[in-house]
């Protein structure tokens, strides 16, 4: 079957999949006020995800992420990741999570075929982890990078969205906790979702200021790999780990995109920024919808933009990234 194409010649093969949209944390850029149910969720079954995986595959996606919410506290995790391993054509499977849980269960993760990990760190001062995520876990989530490193992922990534006045000086602190770890630290710049506004406009920072400090350290700009997606990435020969930078609003991030979302509610999300979801989930039930699912996927890839519209301060429906999966 063929692969997945828009109308701007770009290809499709990795898929954010949002398992949930609960979350017991309440960071100031997401949810602030901590997840707020609206009536009695519905997320996807394990059988739904199955048939998501098995129509993705069958149309060129290699690489799958399992975020949320969070989407360690789904009782079924390991699951839906052994679900995933179990399809020979996604070779690789990734996860994005709070670190909450990942002390207890790297181990069992990596057993069920979970290899890439990237556990959100906004700051490595334990009080201010406290203030930004409105939990006091950052020992927790510490030792839960530690028993990802020992449970055997070759290279962790830590994600540490990019805040003006919070973490923006806290570059040397990463820099020493990068140098014999073979970790990578991603800044994010903040983007502004639909119920953050003030926030947005209060702690917005470009990432061309990280960058320029790096440069000044010594850090070398890696030549994009294919693989690496919209990310620039920064090496130094005295730095086990290394830096990435992820810059939504620079010129040039969407011409890159390589990925697509689906979201805990089964709706297929072509940019985390524009329109309100394409629903799947009417061919999600039985095993024999799998064409009908597939030429709506092809049918619908016709609708993708080129670009967001972020710089003119439209944001879609995302009312925060908790709602769709970072
Ligand atoms: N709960 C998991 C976690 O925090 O890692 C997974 C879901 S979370 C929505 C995925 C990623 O999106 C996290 O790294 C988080 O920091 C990032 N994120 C959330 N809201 C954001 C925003 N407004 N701008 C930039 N990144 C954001
Ligand atoms: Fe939860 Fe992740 Fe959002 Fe923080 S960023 S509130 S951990 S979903």
């Amino acid at each position: 079957m063929s692969d997945l194409l828009d109308d701007f010649g770009r290809k499709f093969n990795y898929l954010r999949l949002s398992i949930t949209d609960v979350c017991n944390f309440k960071c100031t850029y997401c949810l602030p006020d901590g997840y707020q149910p609206e009536g009695k969720p519905h997320f996807l079954r394990l059988d739904e995800i199955g048939r998501i995986v098995n129509a993705f595959a069958k149309v060129g996606t290699k690489k799958l992420r399992i975020t949320g919410g969070e989407p360690s506290l789904r009782k079924d995790f390991t699951d839906i990741i052994r679900t995933v391993a179990d399809n020979d054509a996604i070779e690789t499977i990734a996860t994005t999570t709070n670190g909450y849980r990942l002390e207890k269960h790297a181990k069992t993760w990596f057993d069920a075929g979970l290899r890439h990990i990237n556990v959100s760190v906004d700051s490595l001062d334990p009080r201010q982890f406290h203030q930004i995520t409105g939990e006091n876990k950052f020992q927790d989530v510490m030792r839960g990078i530690d028993a990802a490193l020992d449970a055997g992922f070759e290279r962790i990534k830590v994600n540490a969205v990019l805040l003006k006045d919070l973490n923006d000086s806290d570059l040397p602190k990463f820099t020493d906790w990068l140098k014999d770890r073979p970790i990578d630290v991603r800044f994010i710049e903040l983007m502004e979702t639909g119920l953050h506004h003030n926030y947005f406009k209060a702690h917005h920072l470009s990432g061309d200021v990280i960058k320029s400090r790096l440069l000044a350290q010594g850090w070398l700009h890696q030549v994009p790999k294919q693989t690496d997606g919209p990310a620039q990435n920064f090496c130094h020969p005295d730095y086990q780990g290394r830096f990435g930078l992820i810059m939504p609003y620079s010129n040039d991030f969407c011409k890159t995109c390589n990925r697509l979302r689906v979201s805990s509610k089964g709706k297929l999300h072509l940019c985390l920024f524009t329109e309100s979801g394409i629903d799947l989930r009417d061919l999600l039930q039985h095993d024999n919808q799998q064409d009908e699912l597939i030429a709506r996927l092809h049918e619908q890839l016709h609708q993708k933009k080129a670009t967001h519209d972020l710089h003119q301060g439209i944001t879609g429906v995302t009312k925060h990234l908790a709602s769709i999966g970072g």
